[in-house]
């Protein structure tokens, strides 16, 4: 399991405007930390930054100690897993989506047998019955659905760092609370980092993380959103 580190970072997507001043935070382990606070305080800005998007202007980043600097984004994939807010789906079946994030063994004649098999080990590992809907078309999904499958994605690689963004976002009670179910169980064993607004989520977390706006809100930025939304 990967620990990560951000050590005194700035970063701002333009010049002269950081988006984070200073920001010196510990992501221990194996543990499940939420990063709230007001839209625009830049917590989607960390996940970039984990996920190598941007690099940071000064300070660092240190995932299982080592400087994102010194990763390519390639190898990055196999660590850090992603659960972007609104996550895409191939227009094809489940097991073709899920199977995209697993590792692609060689030679490319057996990839697609193997990726499958992967997946439906996988799978029954999960207590979420995702597997009877398998063979379904992903167009035909649920929203709580296209989460727990994009979820799966982001993790059937076995990446042990994970990042969610506004996971349960415009989702009912219901889905939202299968989809909180589906973090806890993926999250036993993998550092997990979760933006959200959502009480319930950050009920899973170990460790709750306020971030503050550092520069005036933009035009474009959505107003603060209440619990939930
Ligand atoms: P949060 O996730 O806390 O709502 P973000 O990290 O999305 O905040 O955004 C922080 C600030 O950076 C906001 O002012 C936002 O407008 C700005 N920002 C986010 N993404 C971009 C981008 N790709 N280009 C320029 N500015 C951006
Ligand atoms: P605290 O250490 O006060 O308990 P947290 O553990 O929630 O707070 O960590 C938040 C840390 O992030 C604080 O040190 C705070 O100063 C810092 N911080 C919050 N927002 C930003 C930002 N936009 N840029 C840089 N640092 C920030």
């Amino acid at each position: 399991v990967h620990g990560i580190r951000l050590e005194d970072v700035r970063f701002g997507y333009d010049p002269g405007a950081p988006v984070l001043d200073g920001l010196d935070l510990e992501l221990e382990a194996g543990r499940v930390t939420a990063l709230v606070g007001p839209s625009g305080a830049g917590k989607s800005t960390v996940l970039q930054l984990l996920l190598r998007l941007y690099d940071v202007d000064a300070g660092r980043v240190l995932v299982d100690g080592t400087d994102l600097r010194c990763t390519t984004r390639r190898s990055l994939t196999r660590v850090v897993g992603y659960l972007p807010q609104d996550p895409w789906l191939l227009d094809a079946s489940l097991a073709d989506n899920i199977a995209y994030g697993a590792p692609a063994p060689s030679p490319s004649a057996v990839r697609d047998a193997a990726r499958v098999a992967h997946v439906e080990e996988f799978l029954d590992e999960l207590p979420d019955g995702l597997d009877t809907v398998l063979g379904q078309d992903a167009a035909r999904l649920s929203g709580g659905q296209r989460r727990r499958v994009a979820l799966a994605r982001a993790v059937v690689g076995g990446a042990p760092v994970l990042l969610l963004d506004e996971p349960t976002a415009s989702l009912d009670d219901e889905s939202a609370r299968v989809v909180v179910d589906a973090i806890r169980s993926v999250a036993r064993g993998r550092t997990v980092v979760v933006v959200t607004h959502d009480e319930r989520v950050a009920a899973v977390a170990d460790r709750v993380v306020r971030l503050e706006r550092r520069r005036p809100l933009d035009p474009t930025d959505h107003p603060d959103t209440p619990e939930g939304g």
